[in-house]
């Protein structure tokens, strides 16, 4: 039967360009793709390991309908061709880890401000739609966050919660060389906003909320560089599978809310397939009902592990770092994130599923299946050096 969009007409088959599809989202939302949909896939990327097993052997189902395309965007001339035989432009690709925003601000405002125009003005002259990856951290911190802590306004959601069209976006000084990511996706959701307001662009900019799941980054010495610091998913798997004390830095205050990335992703395809009603908005995605400190995380994740391990926790748990020593000079944080969800639930109806303990155990569980064999490995034969 064929498939059917929220409005019940026929989804027909496209051509969608993916840039960074060979990372963790990317790599979710192909596989997505190529089990629900008929659409077709241009995969481009400098990597292509978190899909290799979408692309190979050649008699999967799905064999014809993704391409990949070895590319970085900085300096080819390819790009323009393949967004130009698409009917969509997904743009995922960034240096997103904030471990890269104080030490390697340059880059990161390259990757995601200078590296993303060609992509804007090649979706422009092609008259092509684009849905650009954006990021919760453009909201920066909080309002209540400068409020005095007994204030009871900081019991109030107006201080707190984070909503598209109405919250401000709260950056630390320019010393505080961490917002460099924040300030340089803004600036490329300003652009990209400014060109369908006065040049037509059909855009849908995504705000994610902390998404995490299989596949996420990478574990130290493993499959990445030994001194490598990836977000806190993979930063704390990583602790827990080498039977380490988890770093919580700064005292692990800092709040977050969680979300599965397999319930992202239909809110991605719902977007993809509804045109009419995802274009000229920009959504918060994310899963306003898993909040929890970092400190909270640490505790949830050290009692799925052993469930899903079969091992005991450790003695000592947790380490406090200044996240100075973490990170480096010019680290700040984001206080708290909770998104609205007012707008994407009117548009596409969407709501997020999975509980964070669920979801937890799910990817814990992955990565203890793929992970925990190369590590006891590598720590029984360190390397030479
Ligand atoms: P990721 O690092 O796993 O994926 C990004 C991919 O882009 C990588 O595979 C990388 O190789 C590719 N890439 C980077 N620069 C490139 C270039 N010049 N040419 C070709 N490919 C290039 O990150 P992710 O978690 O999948 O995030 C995807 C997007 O979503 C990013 O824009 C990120 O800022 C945004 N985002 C993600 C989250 C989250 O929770 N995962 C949160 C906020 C924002
Ligand atoms: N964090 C931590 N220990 C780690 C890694 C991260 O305490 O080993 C904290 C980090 O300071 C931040 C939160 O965990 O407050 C989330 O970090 P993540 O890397 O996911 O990035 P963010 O949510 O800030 O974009």
């Amino acid at each position: 039967m064929a498939r059917v969009d929220l409005d019940g007409n026929a989804i027909k088959p496209m051509t969608i360009c993916m840039i960074g599809a060979g990372g963790f989202i990317g790599s979710h939302l192909c596989e997505k793709l190529m089990s629900d949909t008929s659409h077709t896939v241009l995969a481009v990327d400098v990597y292509n390991d978190k899909i290799k097993h979408l692309l190979e052997p050649e008699s999967l189902p799905w064999s014809g309908r993704i391409q990949f395309h070895r590319l970085d965007i900085k300096n080819d001339s390819r790009l323009e061709g393949l967004i130009k035989c698409s009917d969509l432009t997904i743009n995922l690709a960034a240096i997103c880890t904030p471990a890269d925003y104080n030490t390697r601000p340059l880059d990161t405002i390259y990757s995601n401000f200078i590296d993303a125009l060609p992509v804007v003005k090649y979706c422009l002259e092609n008259n092509k739609r684009l849905i650009h990856f954006s990021t919760c951290e453009v909201y920066g911190k909080t309002i209540g966050s400068f409020l005095p802590k007994d204030s009871p306004l900081c019991q109030d959601p107006a201080y707190y919660i984070l909503k598209e069209d109405a919250s401000p976006c709260i950056f630390g000084s320019v010393e505080k060389q961490r917002w460099s990511y924040a300030c340089a996706k803004q600036l490329i959701e300003r652009l990209i906003y400014a060109e369908g307001a006065e040049n037509g662009l059909e855009f849908t900019i995504v705000r994610p909320f902390n998404w995490i799941g299989p596949r996420m980054d990478f574990i130290p010495g493993i499959d990445g560089p030994s001194e490598g610091v990836p977000r806190v998913l993979a930063c704390f798997s990583n602790n827990l599978l080498r039977r380490e004390p988890l770093k919580l830095v700064d005292g692990g205050e800092s709040q977050r809310t969680f979300i599965y990335i397999k319930d992202a992703i239909e809110a991605v395809l719902l977007m993809i397939e509804n045109p009419a009603r995802a274009s000229g908005h920009i959504f918060n995605v994310g899963n306003p009902n898993n909040e929890v400190t970092v400190r909270q995380l640490v505790e949830m994740m050290t009692k799925v592990y052993s469930k899903v391990s079969g091992e005991d926790a450790i003695q000592t748990p947790t380490v406090d770092v200044s996240s100075k020593e973490f990170y480096g000079e010019g680290y700040d944080d984001s206080d708290k994130r909770i998104p609205d969800m007012t707008i994407i639930n009117k548009q596409l109806g969407w709501n997020p599923k999975t509980s964070l303990w669920d979801l937890l155990e799910s990817t814990l569980t992955y990565q203890h299946r793929t992970y925990a064999e190369a590590i006891k490995q590598a720590i029984a034969k360190p390397s030479a050096n």
